[in-house]
């Protein structure tokens, strides 16, 4: 059976079980005997994502041997990622604007929810406050280490080991072969050895899946609250959809010639662990992995484009921004002018720029989306009952415009592998 059917009949379990436990009282048992799966799966992804970044980057640079070669693709992935994510934005507001979501929410249910999630909101808001309180060049700063150890040991660090290893890559060409031979061949190996543990874990992702969800079913706050909200998470749905069964496959079909069945086949997996998890950056070992072993983008055009494209691209995120943001001005009736919307698709972009690609963090830089538009921060609270699912949703977003980007860039360079090549059974671990 195919990887991307065992992880859904995990996915459908794991929502099933969640219910059925929940039906029976037995929420702790989930939490307690079942969770720590799930956690340990996230982890075991997160733990490769660092050498995987070190080993790829450092390997495709390597093979790129060519300076201009780099800083022309380099150029090319910076404007990709700037123009689809102030498209998201522009959609989102579009819609936001037809759709008028606010105006489903009634005063009451707008009290209770303000009352019930002011404490999360609270959080948020506050861990919102340090990104606000530097100087606009600060993500410039923090793209550069001070201590490359530190770096490595710290998930939340992964803009700096990419620049770490593009320095590094990028010297490695520049010295004479003889001298850099042995250590490309190093990471080359070392980059083989970390795709392989990459299947040996994604053996274990229908197990990893089931517990997630189920985990996620049960925590899932009272649904009386949902009621007033699903307007407005329909409508950022709709517009997540269409950016993924739309918007991306005639990108890919104009720019690289590659249909939705090639390529939705290929990502089928990464997107549901995206889905699964929540986290771009949990999810980027097995990107790499499909985009490059199945969809068949050249590693060396893969190992730059998608490890940037995971902490940087968030079309997902910012479309829900823009949703988000025009959603909370309409049920606290604040009139935004057209300048006021036009400034949020720069605000947003930016945002999505700066969120983490972990759980929860595109809320956290809606803050400052909010702040800027003169939206009360804590109408934060607003959305926070159905936060998660939306947040499941655009972490497919995000991946998929990355490994857009990743074949449309890589198809330019020549750098698209042959399909006749690619491994069938590239996803069986012993092969
Ligand atoms: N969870 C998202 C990601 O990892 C970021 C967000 O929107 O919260 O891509």
């Amino acid at each position: 059976m195919k990887l991307h059917w065992k992880i859904l009949i995990g996915m459908v379990l794991g929502v099933a079980f969640g219910f059925l436990m929940n039906q029976m009282g037995q929420k702790e048992f989930v939490s307690d005997w079942v969770k720590p799966f799930g956690t340990i799966f996230i982890n075991v992804l997160k733990m490769i994502a660092m050498p995987l970044i070190l080993a790829s980057i450092i390997t495709g640079l390597a093979d790129l041997k060519d300076f201009s070669k780099i800083s022309k693709m380099g150029g090319k992935t910076i404007a990709y990622y700037l123009c689809s994510t102030a498209i998201a934005v522009s959609f989102g507001l579009l819609l936001a604007n037809i759709v008028n979501p606010g105006s489903f929410v009634n005063d009451g249910a707008r009290t209770t929810l303000l009352e019930t999630f002011s404490g999360d909101a609270t959080v948020k808001i506050e861990a919102a406050q340090a990104a606000r309180e530097t100087s606009p060049l600060q993500p410039l700063v923090d793209m550069v280490p001070d201590n490359l150890f530190f770096a490595m040991t710290n998930n939340g660090s992964m803009l700096q080991v990419i620049f770490f290893a593009i320095l590094f890559g990028i010297a490695l060409i520049l010295i004479p072969e003889e001298k850099s031979k042995g250590v490309t061949a190093f990471f080359s190996g070392l980059n083989d050895v970390v795709l392989k543990i990459i299947d040996i874990i994604m053996f274990t992702a229908p197990l990893g899946v089931f517990s997630l969800l189920a985990a996620l079913i049960v925590e899932i706050p009272d649904a009386s609250l949902l009621s007033g909200l699903v307007v407005y998470a329909i409508t950022v749905a709709v517009g997540l959809l269409l950016m993924l069964f739309l918007f991306y496959p005639t990108l890919l079909y104009l720019f690289a010639r590659i249909g939705p069945v090639r390529f939705f086949k290929a990502m089928m997996p990464a997107q549901l662990l995206a889905f699964s998890t929540s986290s771009s950056a949990a999810t980027l070992p097995v990107t790499m992995e499909r985009a490059t072993e199945h969809l068949g983008v050249d590693d060396d055009a893969a190992s730059f484009v998608l490890p940037l494209g995971a902490t940087i691209n968030m079309d997902g995120t910012a479309l829900y921004q823009a949703v988000a943001a025009i959603f909370i001005a309409q049920v606290m009736n604040i009139d935004l002018t057209i300048s006021e919307q036009l400034m949020i698709i720069v605000t947003a972009t930016l945002a999505s720029i700066g969120s983490a690609a972990v759980p929860g963090a595109g809320m956290v830089m809606l803050v400052i989306v909010l702040a800027q538009a003169g939206i009360p921060e804590a109408g934060l609270a607003l959305i926070f009952a159905i936060d998660r699912p939306l947040d499941m949703l655009r972490t497919v977003i995000n991946i998929s415009s990355d490994t857009t980007a990743a074949v449309i860039i890589a198809s330019g360079e020549g750098l698209m592998k042959d399909p006749s090549t690619l491994d069938p059974y590239a996803e069986d671990i012993l092969s």
